[in-house]
């Protein structure tokens, strides 16, 4: 988008194409919700198999250990075809923490099964009391001999009820002040005894969330990543992991290629008012993937995203809820039609993508909170 293809790129690039093309299933293809376990795990182990389910891993982890232009080559052809999004608990947000604060041996157990597809994470820091006020939650950890005793309940567990693992925030010290300072940060196996899942299905029919029950959960005090009381900047290294990922432009892309189709089948691309809208939201977009590789160099050269990953999360879901309203105004009369549009030889689903694309500023840290923390964080402004 904002580079050239080396002549090496070019070749890297031919071959992704011609490997995607030839082994993304059809029926994987402009899907907007993320199809179940059934149906998108194949796909990942394909991926896994080929070596590219972890561009962004060093090779020592088991990763592709890809270079920058490898993973925008990548993430692009992705974005061509409309693939399916993974499930990436564990590929984008707890992989990369592992390696930071993760020891040898929790290492060798934990990232392995993330690389090939056999476990599937579940993030639970979400509590019914506490979303964006994190510091309050209230799942108690007590530390018993060399186990924890884990009590409560988290929400929002995106594939809760699929996951085998869960990486937890738990309140391990009650009377420490401030709040965060009393959190550690625990790997849970989802199959112990005392764990129940429950899904939650959403106002598009997916059961795509969870909420967990621990009820005198017993977990080995070999699954505490970081130190004891120490977990909250590990959460919060691993938040502004996710708060990148959120902001890649492969999401946005998908969109523009449904406005083109689209805008190409009922005439809409002829109409100048229509072309200027179409180039400033590709210059929007181009100026955030300009910024998210630009994170990724700086990650891959060892510097940690502080409030950049907010900017960035703020950037990347404006533009993708932009995307979506203009996809919504080049369908016209049909904006709110709920069955897929015809577009040519293919279809386009326009209400559905825009409704997904709603809840993309409030996972990770509402906008409101982005705000909140580069207004005290960058801005310096009273809090
Ligand atoms: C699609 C999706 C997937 C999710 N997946 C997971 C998951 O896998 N694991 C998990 O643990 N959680 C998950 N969540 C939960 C998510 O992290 C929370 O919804 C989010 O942090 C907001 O918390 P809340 O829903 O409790 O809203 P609240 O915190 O109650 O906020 C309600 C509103 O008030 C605003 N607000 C709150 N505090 C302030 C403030 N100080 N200043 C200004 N405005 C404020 C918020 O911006 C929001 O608009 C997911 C959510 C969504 C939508």
């Amino acid at each position: 988008m904002f580079r050239q293809d080396t002549d090496g790129d070019a070749t890297f690039r031919a071959q992704v194409r011609q490997w995607l093309g030839a082994n993304l299933p059809q029926a994987l293809r402009g899907r907007t919700a993320r199809p179940h376990p059934a149906e998108i795990i194949p796909w990942y182990k394909m991926l896994s198999a080929k070596g590219w389910i972890a561009p962004h891993w060093p090779r020592e982890h088991g990763g592709m250990g890809a270079s920058l232009a490898e993973q925008i080559i990548i993430s692009e052809e992705l974005a061509r075809l409309s693939a399916p999004h993974l499930p990436v608990q564990g590929l984008n947000h707890l992989g990369p923490i592992m390696m930071r604060y993760g020891t040898p041996a929790q290492n060798k157990r934990h990232l392995p099964p993330i690389i090939s597809g056999d476990v599937i994470w579940a993030q639970g820091y979400s509590e019914p009391g506490s979303g964006s006020d994190l510091a309050s939650l209230t799942t108690r950890a007590e530390l018993k001999g060399d186990s924890f005793i884990v009590n409560g309940q988290k929400i929002w567990q995106t594939w809760g009820h699929y996951a085998d693992w869960m990486f937890t925030l738990v309140r391990t010290d009650p009377a420490a002040q401030p709040k965060h300072a009393g959190i550690s940060f625990l790997l849970i196996d989802l199959k112990s005894p005392g764990i129940k899942t429950r899904p939650i299905v959403n106002i598009a029919d997916d059961d795509e969330f969870a909420q967990v029950f621990l009820d005198d959960v017993v977990v080995p005090s070999e699954n505490l990543v970081g130190p004891l009381n120490g977990g909250w900047k590990v959460a919060n290294d691993l938040l502004a992991n996710e708060r990148l990922f959120t902001s890649s432009p492969q999401w946005s892309l998908e969109v523009v290629s449904r406005i083109v189709r689209l805008a190409e089948a009922n005439g809409s691309a002829k109409d100048p008012v229509f072309q200027d809208k179409l180039a400033a939201l590709r210059i929007r977009i181009t100026a955030q993937a300009a910024m998210f590789w630009h994170a990724f160099d700086l990650i891959a050269n060892g510097r940690t995203l502080g409030p950049d990953a907010s900017t960035m999360k703020l950037v990347g879901t404006d533009n993708l809820q932009a995307a979506t309203d203009l996809l919504i105004e080049v369908a016209g009369a049909h904006g709110a039609d709920v069955e897929r549009l015809p577009a040519g030889e293919d279809d386009v689903d326009v209400t559905q993508i825009f409704l997904q694309s709603r809840r993309a500023t409030i996972y990770g840290g509402s906008s409101e909170i982005q705000r909140n923390v580069l207004a005290k964080r960058v801005l310096g402004l009273p809090g």
